[in-house]
């Protein structure tokens, strides 16, 4: 028997999930099909995000952060550590019951809102149809008013590393790894490649991070790029620019790869290799192809601004459409889309979405680079102030990087902010908010931030823009 919902949602990360638990409080009798299995082979909520992207890997961030601090993090302030041993496995079981908790969390949260968890593979058949199969090849179809796809992503793979075992690996393979590889090679200097280059090279590995690109973080403010590359070096991280892999060889004790940069040809032998090149849809098969769902080129799922596919009553939320693969931005569209079906007029502000990439210094922005405003023609006034002019940044020994604030020259409207900072990652929300409601330079320099903090730096930064910051001497712009 076919059993009827208002909202049947495919897929439990962070925009499915999220989406579901709005559809629940609006009123609406609504079913999240996943066919995830956790690390420990029973079924678990929270997508790439909780189970094997964003939770784990902020818990070995913080993990190895804690580990090479306590190492050589105290001398300044007196702390003499002595030796400090180092327990892999105990670090990753730390992370697994992390993300436990977590996934687990998500089931309270659908049993208190009435969610019914729906265990298997979904596909969208015709009229808002849903089949869900499982592995030992039962199947039950499910009818609905409303269905929302929210499939995720997956690691993109290239035909010049493939993954083989615990040598060759993708993102999901490098949060396992119960041993320090000496020597760490990591394809694509990107967000996933710098974090997971930063969590092994705190714990002891040689990182190389082999990039094809001849531009460093090319979506990032190219200041902010250009001194985080500077200081990832310092720290020891390896960054090849320009380099492009051309083949890959695993030999029983080493992964021997061979690129190639502008130089020439090169051989670099590593113990363990990471592929992190980027992320795709995923959205092989995610409907029969008698329901005509539109796409766009690289397989997205085709929406208009609110959400809604070719199909009347089919959304489609998070990575599998268009807009930056992040689970925040995910999120507020299954609210949107949940909202929307409920009769609500809402709507995401892609504008103000931030990003964070998760080393140390963190490098986390919202709006516009500097690069996209002048590519635009948009006349801008800049204002940048170094944390190491902050006194609270003196007293935590974390000095590296800066706050730089984009404004419109007429308007001084906030076009973009960028920080690359220690806790950069909670420090931009307050620019979000500010560009949320589209505050001028001249709003956040009146604005009191309370002294002695990080955030300071934002309001000198502002200050900057009108070249009337306290703390440091104010240049004339060239
Ligand atoms: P990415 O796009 O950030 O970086 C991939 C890098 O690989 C790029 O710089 C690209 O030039 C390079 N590359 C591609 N092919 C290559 C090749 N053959 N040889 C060498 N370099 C090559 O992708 P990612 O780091 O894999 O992350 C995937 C997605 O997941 C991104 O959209 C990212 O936003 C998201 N993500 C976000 C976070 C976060 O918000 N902190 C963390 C992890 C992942």
């Amino acid at each position: 028997m076919t059993k009827n919902y208002d909202v049947v949602v495919i897929g439990a990360g962070p925009a499915g999930y999220v989406g579901a638990i709005r559809c629940a409080q609006l009123g609406l009798k609504t079913a999240c099909v996943d066919e995830w299995i956790g690390k420990h082979g029973a079924p678990a909520l929270g997508g790439t995000c909780l189970n094997a992207g964003c939770i784990p890997s902020k818990a070995l961030l913080e993990s190895s952060e804690f580990f090479e601090r306590i190492r050589h993090g105290g001398e300044a302030h007196g702390i003499v550590a002595g030796d400090v041993g180092l327990d892999v496995g105990a670090m990753i079981d730390h992370k697994d019951k992390i993300v436990r908790e977590l996934t687990g969390g998500i089931e309270t949260l659908f049993k208190a809102n009435g969610i019914e968890w729906i265990q298997g593979h979904g596909q969208l058949l015709p009229d808002r149809q849903v089949r869900v199969s499982v592995p030992d090849g039962g199947e039950q179809t499910l009818s609905a008013d409303n269905v929302i796809l929210a499939t995720g992503s997956a690691p993109v793979a290239i035909d010049a590393a493939p993954l083989e075992g615990n040598r060759i690996v993708d993102s999901a393979g490098a949060l396992n790894w119960t041993e320090v590889p000496q020597r760490l090679g990591i394809i694509g200097a990107g967000v996933i490649g710098l974090e997971l280059g930063s969590v092994w090279r705190r714990l002891g590995s040689e990182v190389t991070l082999l990039e094809a690109q001849d531009v460093f973080l090319s979506m990032a403010d190219q200041q902010l790029a250009r001194t985080s590359l500077k200081l990832f070096g310092k720290q020891g991280l390896d960054i090849r620019l320009s380099a492009c892999v051309k083949s890959t060889r695993v030999t029983d004790t080493a992964v021997e790869l061979e690129y190639e940069d502008p130089q020439g040809t090169h051989a670099l032998s590593v113990d363990r290799l990471i592929v992190a090149v980027g992320r795709r849809p995923y959205t092989e098969g995610i409907a029969s192809p008698e329901t005509s769902l539109l796409y766009d080129e690289g397989s997205f799922i085709h929406v208009d601004e609110n959400c809604s596919t070719n199909l009347p009553g089919v959304y489609a939320v998070g990575d599998v459409v268009r807009g930056p693969m992040l689970a925040h931005k995910g999120s507020e569209e299954g609210i949107a889309v949940a909202e929307r079906i409920a009769g609500q007029s809402s709507t995401v502000n892609y504008e103000t979405i931030p990003s964070v990439i998760y080393t140390h210094p963190e490098i986390a922005w919202v709006g516009k680079t500097e690069e996209a405003l002048k590519k635009a023609g948009v006349a801008c006034r800049s204002g940048v102030f170094p944390l190491t002019a902050s006194g609270r940044a003196r007293a935590m020994q974390q000095t590296e990087g800066m706050v730089k604030v984009l404004s419109e020259a007429d308007t001084d409207e906030v076009l973009g902010v960028h920080i690359l900072s220690a806790h950069a990652s909670e420090l931009i929300g307050q620019a979000v908010i500010a560009m949320e409601f589209e505050s001028s330079s001249e709003d956040i320099a009146r604005t009191v931030f309370a002294h002695p903090t990080l955030s300071e730096a934002l309001h000198e930064a502002a200050l900057y823009v009108d070249r009337r910051a306290i703390h440091i001497v104010n240049k004339k712009p060239s």
